[in-house]
């Protein structure tokens, strides 16, 4: 069964509910970031959900923080640890193990750190009208889903729930959050893009483009990596493999989903339930995708939780 919505009883404060997420207080620095079974696709949240798959967001995020900050000296991230508070009554404590992650509540800047290596999706489809990404020109003859010779950072704007991200330029971001931190979420979001997608693409995925999210701790005045981070959810991976420019990729994450809406007519619209071979074969790929980027299984990397 997937959960939807987490049941937490008393036992929780609930402070803010997202599509995928809900964070509830532990203390005054302190969150639980839940992730649900819940998905999204064209900012709509689908009526059903695709089982376990907010373990699998959460531990393959547990396992990218790991990673990125063995490799990048000083990257400051908001995870504390995977143990729930010991306060929670056991059937509250099964509901949410696996799926939940303490992190340092932090002020998050409102903007949508997006870094592409790869030509395709909406970069694609304004690079073919315009020959631009963002506002910039590009290089003239770039053929659908190849590399940019080097990664490009194109921040949007952060939507509230409902409404569409907006693409921005990097001048309109450093309005947004100001000149300063602008600068320092481009060279960290380019700096962890790279540091994973040489890991992943050693392992056979492309990650084709993704999504960071940004906190500051006003403490330190220092900018923290949040929210969940280089999953299928927020990023785009292709299987190496069968990789081929000039053409869009079979790939790891929702795209399969989001096909289906197209094909029926759905895209954007409420209310949608997904029939179960939508949900299967969404769900396959993102085990498939968990299994190869962290080495392990989702079961076996359940059980190794205490
Ligand atoms: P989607 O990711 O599908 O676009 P969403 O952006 O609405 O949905 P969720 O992923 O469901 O968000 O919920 C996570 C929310 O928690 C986001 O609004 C994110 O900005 C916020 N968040 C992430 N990390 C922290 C943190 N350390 N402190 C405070 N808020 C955080
Ligand atoms: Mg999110």
């Amino acid at each position: 069964m997937a959960l939807i919505k987490s049941n937490v009883g008393t036992s929780l404060e609930l402070v803010a509910s997202g599509k995928v997420r809900e964070l509830y207080a532990i203390d005054s620095k302190s969150l639980l970031f839940v992730a649900t079974d819940r998905i999204s696709a064209y900012d709509v949240i689908m009526e059903n959900g695709i089982p376990e798959k907010g373990v699998l967001l959460t531990l393959m995020t547990a396992h990218w923080f790991q990673y990125l900050q063995q490799q990048i000296p000083g990257l400051k991230t908001h995870f504390v640890s995977l143990s729930l508070p010991s306060s929670l009554p056991r059937d509250v404590a099964e509901q949410l193990k696996g799926r939940s992650m303490v992190v340092r509540k932090l002020k998050v800047f409102p903007l949508e750190a997006i870094v592409r290596g790869y030509i395709t999706g909406s970069a694609w489809s304004s690079y073919k009208k315009t020959g631009e990404v963002n506002g910039k020109k590009m290089p003239e003859g770039l053929q659908e889903s190849q590399e940019f010779p080097e990664p490009i950072y194109t921040p949007s704007t952060k939507a509230e729930l409902g409404a569409h991200d907006e693409n921005i330029t990097t001048e309109q971001a450093e309005k947004v959050v100001g000149e300063k931190y602008a600068k320092q979420i481009e060279q960290l979001s380019l700096q962890v893009y790279k540091t994973a997608r040489d890991y992943a693409r050693e392992k056979g995925i492309i990650i084709a483009d993704t999504k960071f999210e940004f906190g500051l701790d006003e403490e330190t005045d220092e900018v923290v990596l949040i929210d969940e981070v280089l999953t299928p959810d927020s990023s785009r991976f292709w299987p190496k493999a069968t990789y081929k420019v000039g053409q869009s990729q079979p790939s790891f994450d929702k795209q399969g989903l989001r096909d289906w809406l197209t094909e029926n007519g759905l895209k954007g619209k409420d209310g949608v339930a997904m029939p179960d071979d939508v949900i299967e074969a969404t769900r396959s790929k993102y085990l498939e995708a968990f299994k190869i980027l962290t080495g392990k299984s989702l079961q076996e990397s359940m059980q190794n939780l205490n």
